[in-house]
């Protein structure tokens, strides 16, 4: 059996066929009933035409059983469409019910819905044109992931969801535990790890930065793609508590390699996104973000610009009434600056680099100056921060300084701090967060709606 985007595909006039998919409207005339398959293949719908005038008792009994939402076979020929809309449709001779979706319950009905309301059905979205079109994007863009760095000698690396070292020094981690915590806050006890499952405090990786430069070691070429877990006490459109995470590292590379990684790694994602999802993104260039197409396709075709923080910081100082968060050197930057910087400030994608070593992670590389780190945000309009990376300090002296000067573990870290004492090399690596490109290639708003079940503050529904 074809599925319909074959279907539409090859146009094979005269075949006979049967199809199978949901039923998205019907539509009686005097003459004809037209139903509108979408087996979830392509964005388009195949028109399957029963003429009024003969159709059996059968077809008739089916015909009224199938409403929007129902699961159906039809059989016919197909034929070129006399209509405007569609190349093909089914001339029909038979419908079947596979499953019924009683109009009075089904919640999804012909009109258009609120995307809060489809969060709170979450098992039925996908079969909107909204969520079905996101859900192919989301397919082809971890297509393209593995394709990018395969093309390029990247070897992928599986990195553990469970850890016990905080290897952002950040917080905001998810413990895992198979202690009986009922229990032992009912004896009123205090908590022994020694107990729990892996004999000390396990959490939810917020990265898999650290274990991938083990394996930079040793391949040169390598990158994770997988979930990641941050408690992030915060209700954004931007953050969730799972999502996934690209991050490349390689050896022998320093800040401008990884720069240039980055923005042909976007530019790859998002020409991929043009060439294969051209239905898809047509659907989110008139319905969720107008003009999405062709400001991607000026972002694939852009150089994106290279600003240091502290000239960022000048830029920002000099627009500081703009802005709730009044910038100054040395302060993280906010989303409205990031989105400042990109959407006035350059009108593009931009690449800062050299942060304040203080509000960046431990593993950066420290540059001459001793204040400011190798550090790299690319920032794009409407989203702020994509992608943040770094060069990584691989000299161990000045590793281990670090380390102590923000008082972290330093025994936790023997095995990173060994990858500096046996055959160290320059590297790099960044974090693309999945979801921020996810709403950057479809125009979606909230980071909810590009995620099949997003996980969020009080959210783990399905
Ligand atoms: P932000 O300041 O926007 O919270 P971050 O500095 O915490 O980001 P990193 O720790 O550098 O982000 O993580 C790498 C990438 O992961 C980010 O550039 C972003 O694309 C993505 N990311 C970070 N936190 C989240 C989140 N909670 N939900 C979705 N994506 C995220
Ligand atoms: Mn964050």
């Amino acid at each position: 059996m074809k599925d319909i985007k074959s279907i539409l595909q090859e146009q094979a006039v005269g075949s006979t066929l049967t199809v199978k998919g949901w039923v998205r409207t019907k539509r009686d005339t005097k003459n004809a009933i037209f139903l509108e398959l979408n087996d979830g293949s392509c964005f388009g719908n195949l028109q399957c035409v029963f003429d009024v005038s003969n159709l059996s008792d059968q077809n008739k009994a089916a015909l009224e059983r199938l409403g929007t939402g129902a699961s159906a076979a039809v059989t016919g020929t197909l034929v070129a469409s006399p209509a405007a809309g569609q190349p093909v449709e089914v001339s029909a001779q038979s419908a079947e019910v596979i499953g019924e979706a009683p109009v009075d319950t089904y919640p999804l009905q012909k009109k258009a819905h609120s995307l809060e309301f489809l969060r709170e059905i979450a098992h039925l979205r996908p079969r909107t044109n909204t969520f079905g079109a996101v859900a192919r994007v989301r397919n082809q863009m971890s297509y393209a992931v593995h394709s990018f760095f395969q093309e390029r000698g990247f070897n992928y690396v599986h990195t553990p969801i469970i850890t016990a070292s905080d290897c952002e020094g950040a917080g905001e981690m998810f413990q895992v535990t198979t202690l009986d915590m009922d229990a032992i806050a009912k004896a009123g006890k205090a908590v022994d790890y020694s107990k729990d499952f892996f004999g000390k405090p396990s959490f939810l990786s917020v990265s898999g930065q650290l274990n991938v430069e083990t394996y930079c070691m040793a391949l040169s070429k390598v990158y994770t793609f997988g979930p990641t877990f941050r408690a992030e006490n915060s209700n954004t459109t931007r953050h969730l508590a799972e999502f996934w995470m690209i991050e490349p590292e390689f050896a022998f590379a320093e800040l401008e390699d990884n720069m240039a990684l980055a923005e042909d790694f976007l530019k790859y994602l998002l020409g991929w996104a043009l060439d294969k999802c051209a239905d898809d993104l047509d659907f989110f260039d008139k319905r969720i973000q107008k003009g999405l197409i062709s400001m991607l396709d000026s972002v694939r075709n852009s150089k994106f610009v290279h600003m240091t923080y502290t000239d960022a910081i000048k830029q920002l100082e000099a627009n500081k009434d703009t802005f709730e968060f009044k910038p100054y050197w040395g302060c993280d930057l906010q989303t409205e600056h990031e989105r400042f910087l990109s959407e006035t400030v350059v009108k593009g994608p931009l690449i800062v680099t050299d942060y304040p070593k203080e509000i960046k992670a431990f593993y950066m590389r420290l540059n001459e100056d001793g204040k400011t780190v190798r550090a790299m945000d690319v920032l794009v309009p409407r989203i702020g921060e994509i992608i943040g990376g770094s060069e990584r300090e691989y000299r161990h002296d000045v590793l281990l300084n670090r380390i102590r000067e923000l008082g972290l573990d330093e025994a936790a870290y023997w095995w990173y701090l060994d990858l500096r004492r046996f055959g160290t090399a320059p590297h790099s690596g960044f974090g693309l967060g999945f979801e921020r490109l996810m709403r950057y290639v479809t125009g979606m708003e909230n980071i909810r709606d590009v995620i099949p079940f997003p996980r969020a503050v009080k959210q783990a529904e399905f």
